[in-house]
């Protein structure tokens, strides 16, 4: 498993996103062991042996962090009993609410496996050493992490110039006022951890060609 400073990442199965584990153990904090994302649920022996590699169990991830409320980033987070669940407010709400369609449900009818959720992340809050930066377009309540090297993009934008379909529960006019795009081209990174697809050195080049796919 490739780890980039603090962060493991594990490629995702099939439908899966990425998982991305940050160790913050080295921190005096009360989440040594984050992971964002957590792919359909379905792929539980994958992850466990994932996790595995580097010593650790479901039982000792702290924190589950959610980029936003697809399924295939948010299915696994009942395999970690003993994290809390961190995702924005707006895509909080979907998560939570038993009446509201996880969007992209129509690509896949399995239930969800709900969770309450614990922290409402915005703008600016602290998830290790990473900040949370609000990208909504993909969906309402889309985030990403950056820590000045490492940007954790979920669906907002991949790698190779790529950019979240905006059809699935996102609005292509979120993606444009919110300036999401904006924002993430505006930072200097050096390692961009998507939602799906390799991740890559040389960010900066990869963020510059899917900003310009979106606009072109
Ligand atoms: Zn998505």
């Amino acid at each position: 498993m490739e780890k980039i400073s603090n962060v493991y990442c594990i490629a995702g199965m099939m439908a899966d996103s990425n998982s991305y584990l940050i160790d913050n153990s080295d921190n005096d904090s009360d989440f040594n062991y984050i992971i964002v994302d957590t792919g359909v649920g379905q792929s539980e022996d994958y992850l466990s042996s994932q996790l595995g590699e580097i010593g650790l169990s479901f039982e000792d991830i702290d924190l589950v962090v959610n980029t936003h409320c697809h399924f295939d980033h948010v299915g696994g987070n009942h395999l970690f009993p003993n994290a809390k669940i961190a995702i924005s407010e707006i895509d909080g709400d979907c998560l939570e609410d038993p009446e509201s369609p996880i969007p992209i449900c129509f690509v896949q009818t399995r239930e969800i496996k709900r969770r309450d959720v614990d922290i409402r992340l915005k703008e600016g809050d602290k998830i290790a050493d990473f900040e949370v930066i609000e990208t909504p377009g993909h969906t309402a309540g889309g985030i990403s992490l950056f820590d000045g090297s490492i940007l954790i993009s979920g669906d907002t934008i991949f790698s190779h110039g790529g950019v979240g379909r905006m059809d699935i529960g996102g609005n292509m006019e979120d993606m444009k006022n919110s300036n999401s795009l904006d924002k993430l081209s505006k930072l200097d990174v050096e390692y961009l951890l998507s939602g799906h697809g390799p991740w890559v050195s040389n960010a900066n080049e990869h963020i510059k060609m899917s900003v310009g796919s979106f606009y072109f």
